[in-house]
Order: C-alpha cells, then structure tokens, then sequence
C-alpha cells in the first residue's frame, strides 16, 4: 500500500538528525531555532525542478544530495556557517523507496556539514523539490557581490566546466564521463572555503548559472568591470580529455551548475588566499582583474577579445 502524507513526512522525521540549537524540529506547526548569540542569519532558497535542473534520468540520491548542494553553496558564497534547512517536496505519487533513496542523498551532504532539517512541506504535483537553508555571520561580514573594488584579483575556487560538459554529452546522445555526471550530479558545495573567504574577499558570488554571467553579476553590484584570461580558467582532466579547447572554452565561461566561487580579493592578499586553497584543498586560480568601467571582458592567449555564444543560463530567455 502507498504511504500517505503523514507517513512520508514520519519517514522523513525518523531519519532527520537534529542538533542541539534546534529547540523544536518536524512535527509541529513551525521549528524553533536558537541563533547563536551575536551571530546575522543567512537564508538562501533553491528549487530543483525536473527536466529543467536535473535530466530526468538522474538517479534518486543524486537528485536528494543536489537539492541540498545548492543551497549550501550560496550559504558558501556569502561566507556563511550552514546550521539547518528545510525541504518542500512535490511528489507526483507517495514513493516509499523513491524517498528513501533522496534521502540517503540529501542526509550524506547534511551530515558532513552538520546541517538539521527542522521541517518542510509534502504535496502532490510534478516534481519539485525546494530547499531552504538557514546559516549564519559574523554581522556586516558577510562576502555580498557588491563589494568588488578597482585592482582586484579575480579568483575562482574550485573547477569550471564539469557539469556543462557532461550535459552536453548527455544531450548528444553519447555516453557521459563518469567523473563528468559526478560532477553534474553531486556538485561539492564549497562551504569551508566560503568561510575562510570572510576578511580576505572584499565580493563573492557562487558560480550557478556560468561564470562570465555570475562574475556580470558581482561587476553589476559593484559597478566596476572585470577583465579575465579565459584561457587560465581552471579545468579538470576529465574535462581536457573529453572535449577540444574551444569547446572546452565555452563550457568553463558559460556552461553553469559548477558551484565553483567566484570572488575577487586586493592583490596584497594573494598568499592568504593560496593558503586557503593549501588548507581546504580546493584549487585557487586567479584569473583575472577588476577595473574601472561595466562589463565583463574576456580575452584569450593572443590578447584577442572573446565572447561565447552565451554568457550564461536564463530560465525565462534559454
Ligand atoms: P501544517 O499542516 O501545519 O503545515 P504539515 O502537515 O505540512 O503541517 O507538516 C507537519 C510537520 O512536518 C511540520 O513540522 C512540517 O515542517 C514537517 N514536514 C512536512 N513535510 C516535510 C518535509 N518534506 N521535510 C521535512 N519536514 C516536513
Ligand atoms: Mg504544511
């Protein structure tokens, strides 16, 4: 027999870790967090939706892990601390073992962060899955996108181009590199190096929708421009062996769903931000400079001007 709401919803309780801020989690109208003393709460929301932001072949864990990847790589992105979430599920039917398996996904990332889901939302729809997470900073320190000054260095933590290449293998129809669908599908949000970032990037964004539109973003907030040698991006094996380096190209400017951070820091900190990388064990690239003006620019070896197809992905234009 199907479960019923209430008893999806208990599935979900039995296997939700808490945490000892957490004064009341699942089970009544609301949660009761206690925020640590003196500490700005961050709240970032996401939706997965199916065929939009995951193929719809995708395997169930991958789906759960992803929809709580997102989130907390915003968290990251603002230099946040993840402490709790909440999940909005809309199932097309009562699964038993179809959320079994999103929750072993989702709760192996929200163990290695520690992270508490204190309540949610079940309904019946297409599928859909909302995720809201809690984090918190120290107040007004915060890495926000519009706090980019002229001389900066443009860094991306992390790789570009994984996730991309590997949809557009899928999408011809070829078999996808598993290192790639790894990527795709269970993106490593960031979170130690966001933190580590608070006091030594002066803005930060986290690379979602591609990187020549994210850092537009950090450029538009603080209305200053940035120059960046596309050919320094950086890029994992896999990607090299799998596609030729124009194609590559494109993928790492503007591929998107790298959850890779962009962020820019003043020159005088270039060692501080290396140790972080040497710490973390995340790969810190520089890329790239802001200056005076709007837009962003992207050159290659030859000082030629260059401009993908795209920039990035748009839900309403794409
Ligand atoms: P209400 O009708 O008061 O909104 P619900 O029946 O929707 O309550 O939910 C009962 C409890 O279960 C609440 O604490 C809610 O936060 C939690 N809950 C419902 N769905 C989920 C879910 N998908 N994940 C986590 N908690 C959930
Ligand atoms: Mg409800």
């Amino acid at each position: 027999m199907k479960p019923g709401e209430f008893q999806l919803i208990d599935v979900i309780r039995r296997r939700a870790a808490t945490r000892e801020d957490v004064v009341l989690g699942i089970g009544d109208d609301a949660a009761l967090l206690r925020m640590p003393p003196g500490r700005e709460l961050v709240v970032a929301m996401d939706t997965l939706n199916a065929g939009v932001h995951f193929p719809e072949d995708t395997r169930v864990d991958a789906i759960g892990w992803k929809s709580l990847a997102v989130n907390l790589s915003d968290l990251a992105a603002m230099g946040a601390v993840p402490a709790w979430c909440t999940l909005s599920l809309s199932l097309p039917d009562a699964d038993r073992a179809w959320i079994e398996a999103f929750l072993d996904g989702f709760f192996a990332l929200a163990r290695q962060h520690d992270v508490a889901l204190v309540g949610g939302d079940t309904t019946r729809g297409p599928l859909s899955i909302c995720v809201t997470a809690f984090g918190s900073v120290e107040p007004g320190r915060a890495l926000r996108r519009d706090g980019a000054r002229v001389g900066d260095d443009v860094w991306v933590a992390g790789l570009l181009g994984d996730a991309a290449g590997a949809l557009a293998q899928w999408r011809a129809g070829a078999g996808v590199d598993d290192a790639l669908r790894q990527r795709l599908d269970r993106p490593v949000p960031l979170v130690a190096v966001g933190c580590a970032l608070v006091g030594v990037a002066h803005a930060c964004i986290d690379v979602s929708d591609g990187f020549l539109a994210d850092l537009g973003h950090i450029c538009t907030a603080s209305r200053v421009a940035a120059e960046i040698a596309v050919d320094t991006l950086p890029c994992s094996t896999a990607l090299r062996e799998a596609f030729d380096p124009i194609a590559r190209r494109t993928l790492q400017a503007a591929g998107g769903d790298d959850y890779a951070l962009c962020f820019t820091a003043p020159a005088s900190l270039r060692d501080a931000v290396g140790a972080i990388g040497d710490v973390s064990e995340v790969a810190m690239t520089r890329v790239g400079r802001i200056v005076a003006g709007e837009g962003v620019s992207a050159f290659d070896r030859d000082d030629a001007c260059w401009a993908p197809g795209r920039t990035g992905h748009d839900h309403f234009a794409d």
